[in-house]
């Protein structure tokens, strides 16, 4: 696998774990993220390609373990069934680059009852200023 320059600007290649989860929907291990515990106002993106995927306002405490949100900004990502591991969930990856990020379930808080549970290695979070 090669490692490919991180498009957002920031001129840092992608590292392999980030490889892995973006291109081989990998996981992180369970409570690994710093953005766990990312309690400030600002917006995540994509490290893949720089698409901004999520906002502050919509990230919660899932007690999962990885960084949830109820909902994903407009346009940001995308979903896919996912039948792997003898489980039935959807699959998000990034709308624009296809990177992969987590997965969503139908147990989340209102006012979406969504959960989107992201690997925090694949976010890219600026605070606003
Ligand atoms: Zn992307």
């Amino acid at each position: 696998m090669t490692t490919q320059p991180c498009q957002t600007g920031c001129g840092t290649p992608l590292t392999p774990d980030q490889e892995r989860i973006l291109r081989e929907r990998g996981t992180e291990y369970p409570g690994s993220s710093p953005l766990n515990h990312e309690k400030r106002a600002g917006s995540y993106h994509c490290v893949g390609c720089g698409a901004l995927l999520f906002r502050s306002t919509t990230k919660y405490e899932s007690g999962s373990g990885w960084p949830s949100f109820w909902a994903a900004e407009a346009g940001g990502v995308a979903t896919q069934r996912d039948t792997s591991h003898g489980m039935v969930r959807d699959e998000v990856h990034c709308a624009h680059c296809g990177g992969h990020l987590g997965h969503v379930f139908p147990d989340g808080p209102p006012p979406t009852g969504q959960r989107y549970c992201v690997n925090g290695l694949v976010l890219d979070f600026r605070p606003d200023a």
